[in-house]
């Protein structure tokens, strides 16, 4: 039978962050969360049962124990014409590709398995709540797990909970919040959206990260400033909090992986992409959306260009506007032509409102009032 020690060092060995073990106690603590009003209700139509994931047995019938593994996705630099877009957590999501984490898992289970333990993935199951009783990582005041000792502490971490058969002896348990007392709640404070409402809580439906994937219809006018430059995903309140500045500064290499995603989801590709690109460069990496709703990337990117102030953007505006006739997109684009200004955008403003009606026709009147 194998030790805990010996599945720890098998982790590590493979290139997980940590390791930790935790009990098959139901997380029962959760159904509060669960439960405020309909927060999360649109996990149900991603067919995600979050009330049926707080007891490890609805996952393994006989399971004894949880062992879960951390994964460090962010090890290597990231160019910042990439990271000022994307969540640094989708640049390494695999779970399309199969190329990094899931091949790790893999591993990590075929071993458990010649050594006799069933294993299943805790798929649903809180993962942030198992990394902590298995006494691996603290929560923040921005929701987030960070890792206690490795991945410089940080909360670029990915937690991965397999539920197992095995008779192990539960690690020491860290569910607490681990922010210093100092920090003024810098996360809270720089959320744009104020999808933060304190106490370790989020309403989903107002973080960026939803947003960009999931928001409905055309971004609302009051929440295109606050949005910023992000296309997919958010990590504001990963960069200003004090935990992850040294993990953020710290020297890592580079990564052909991030220079290529660099290249390929630069804004105007993203854009002005056709399906075959799509298919080919985005969708294995970022997921969340289809190529019918190819629109709402075109409008993120539309929206982040205006928002960078950059001039470069604007032949690039224009030749979209005339490429797609989605209003959504178009709608968006006439936001960031009045944003970004000058001879060139008005132009093309003037140009549009011709034809230009309804909702179109006013973003445009009001694009042109603000210049
Ligand atoms: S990811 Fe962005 S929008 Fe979401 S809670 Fe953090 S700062 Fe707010
Ligand atoms: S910014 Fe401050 S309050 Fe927020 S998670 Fe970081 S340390 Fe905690």
């Amino acid at each position: 039978m194998l030790t805990k020690d010996e599945i720890k060092a098998k982790a590590l060995e493979i290139g997980f962050a940590d390791a930790g073990v935790a009990g098959v106690e139901p997380f029962t603590s959760q159904l509060d969360f669960i439960d405020i009003d309909d927060r999360y209700k649109w996990t149900e139509k991603l067919g995600i049962n979050l009330k049926a994931g707080l007891d490890p047995h609805n996952t393994l019938e006989n399971s004894r124990s949880l062992i879960v593994l951390l994964f460090s996705y962010y090890n290597y630099s990231i160019p910042l014409p990439l990271e000022k877009h994307y969540g640094r957590c989708y640049l390494n999501d695999d779970r399309v590709t199969k190329d990094g984490l899931a091949v790790m898992v893999k591993q990590f289970r075929s071993f458990l398995r010649d050594n006799g333990v069933n294993t299943k993935l805790g798929a649903g199951m809180p993962d942030k709540l198992s990394a902590m009783r298995a006494g691996i990582g603290t929560s923040g005041k921005n929701t987030l797990l960070y890792a206690s000792k490795s991945a410089g502490k940080s909360s670029f971490v990915f937690p991965v909970v397999v539920v197992t058969d095995a008779e192990l002896e539960p690690d020491t348990s860290t569910v607490e919040n681990g922010c210093p007392d100092w920090c003024r709640n810098a996360c809270i404070a720089a959320c744009p959206t104020k999808a933060l409402t304190g106490n370790g809580r989020i309403e989903p439906s107002r973080c960026i990260s939803y947003l960009t994937y999931y928001g409905k219809e055309v971004t609302p006018r009051e929440l295109r400033e606050p949005m910023g430059l992000y296309i997919y995903g958010c990590d504001r309140c990963q960069n200003v909090c004090p935990r992850n500045i040294s993990w953020i500064t710290a020297d890592k290499n580079t990564s052909t992986r991030f220079d290529r995603m660099s290249e390929d989801f630069a804004p105007e590709k993203v854009l002005l992409m056709n399906q075959e690109y799509f298919e080919k460069k985005i969708w294995p990496f970022m997921f969340y959306m289809s190529y019918k709703q190819a629109w709402r990337w075109r409008m993120n990117a539309a929206r982040a260009m205006g928002n960078t102030g950059e001039k470069k953007y604007i032949p690039y505006l224009i030749k979209a506007f005339d490429d797609f006739d989605d209003e959504r997109v178009r709608i968006m684009i006439a936001w960031s032509l009045g944003k970004l200004g000058g001879d060139e955008a008005i132009s093309a403003l003037k140009r549009y409102s011709v034809n230009a009606e309804g909702e179109l026709k006013e973003e445009i009147k009001l694009a042109l009032s603000v210049n």
